[in-house]
């Protein structure tokens, strides 16, 4: 599980958003002993945990893009996510 802070719309401030990574040392290990054969099932769970958006550890929203820039702006929210601009 990799974590990171972004601003969330749900919450209206910053919270720790959270991802499922892959372990790509296992699954190397894997398509290795099975002679390539895990290697398609790797490369499935890979697309789908990069397809897979980050969600807010709080209200468990997914994150719409990783971008908080654009939503500053849009919406004239502070940078830090608090209060006005
Ligand atoms: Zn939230």
């Amino acid at each position: 599980m990799r974590t990171r802070l972004q601003f969330c719309r749900t919450c209206a401030g910053k919270r720790t958003f959270e991802k499922t990574v892959v372990r790509h040392d296992i699954h190397l290990l894997l398509t290795v002993l099975s002679l390539g054969l895990w290697g398609f099932c790797w490369l499935l769970i890979s697309i789908k945990s990069f397809a897979t958006p980050w969600r807010c550890r709080k209200c468990r929203v997914l994150k719409e893009s990783g971008d908080t820039t654009a939503l500053i702006a849009a919406r004239k929210i502070a940078p830090d996510g608090f209060g006005d601009p």
